[in-house]
């Protein structure tokens, strides 16, 4: 446990006993943001992003049921919470903002040292969910220095069922499970050592191999500049900072269902969404925030690229969307 936690702080940049393991990411997205609730000085608003992960919106709505009023912050075309609508929303009477670092359809990465400025200007707990950054960038824990982070260890091959609340000293704490009065109290349970000890071999690999990760937006841009644009591709976030491994975009005339049963036959597996995005009917709630139009008889397929994945990898896959689009279109 002691080897894991200080494997965990190193890769987040914080110290060891800031660290609290949880079962998930949405648990520790829920004991952060339910421990705003204890906020001094009657504040009682909080924002989130109008992108978040449903774990997030779903512990604002806790929130809103103990009667704090919740505000959406807009994003931008490009997918990053827009940042002067997001001040307007601010004053002294937030108790804590919850900006993801990075978006789990599109990858934007968003301005979360920005953010965290500015919730300190205004005195508000900032709170991130930076399961999808983590591992995949360096830790925003010191530049953007919220006050409570989440992190999964699945997202950077580790085991499923272990995550963590990373939660700076001073912030407000209430612990969800209460109990054996493990992890100092701060979340009862039996601690899961299997998994814990698995979260701290991810952690090491994971700081160990942030340079590879970053090298993977070279075949990541080749891939979409190759083959989707000459395609008419639509790539959604494209103009903004995104995770060097995700691709997010919509081909005219092929469905995402269509684009990933094709390509599962070549030994290829990429996301489509949930199936309510299929054919084109309904747009994921990212895309809509956006307010992106997609091409005719499209709908979003996205690819993520991975720690080993090689350019011989890539290029397979260029190969198969050409000759897939050749069969359809
Ligand atoms: N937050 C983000 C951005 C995610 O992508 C996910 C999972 O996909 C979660 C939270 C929830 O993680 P978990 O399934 O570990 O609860």
């Amino acid at each position: 446990m002691d080897e894991a936690r200080a494997r965990g702080a190193e890769l987040v940049g914080c110290e060891p006993g800031e660290i609290i393991f949880t079962g998930s990411a949405t648990e520790a997205n829920h004991l952060a943001m339910l421990s705003a609730a204890g906020s001094p000085h009657g504040r009682r608003r909080v924002i989130i992003s109008a992108i978040e992960h449903p774990s997030v919106l779903a512990a604002s709505e806790r929130l809103s049921a103990l009667g704090f009023e919740v505000d959406k912050a807009p994003v931008t075309s490009d997918g990053a919470v827009d940042l002067d609508a997001f001040e307007r929303l601010l004053g002294s009477d937030v108790a804590l903002v919850s900006i993801m670092a990075a978006h789990n359809e599109t990858g934007v990465v968003q301005p979360v040292g920005e953010i965290g400025r500015m919730c300190r200007k205004h005195g508000a707990l900032f709170h991130t969910d930076a399961v999808q950054a983590m591992g995949k960038l360096p830790s925003c824990w010191s530049f953007a220095r919220p006050d409570y982070l989440a992190m999964a260890a699945h997202k950077f091959y580790g085991p499923k069922g272990i995550a963590a609340c990373v939660v700076r000293p001073g912030a407000p704490l209430i612990p969800q499970l209460t109990g054996g009065g493990q992890e100092g109290g701060r979340r009862s349970s039996t601690e899961a050592v299997p998994l814990v000890a698995g979260f701290g071999v991810a952690c090491r690999l994971a700081k160990e191999n942030l340079a590879q990760f970053s090298g993977l937006a070279k075949l990541r841009d080749d891939f979409e500049s190759g083959v989707l644009l000459p395609l008419g591709a639509q790539i959604f976030g494209a103009a903004a900072e995104r995770l060097p491994n995700t691709s997010f975009f919509a081909l005219p005339g092929i469905s995402g269902g269509t684009l990933a049963d094709k390509l599962d036959k070549h030994g290829i597996a990429v996301g489509t969404g949930s199936a309510c995005h299929e054919g084109g009917q309904a747009l994921p709630r990212v895309l809509e925030w956006m307010r992106a139009t997609l091409p005719e008889g499209s709908s979003p397929v996205r690819v993520s690229l991975g720690r080993q994945t090689s350019a011989e990898q890539v290029e397979a896959l260029a190969r198969a969307v050409w000759l897939v689009h050749k069969l359809i279109s």
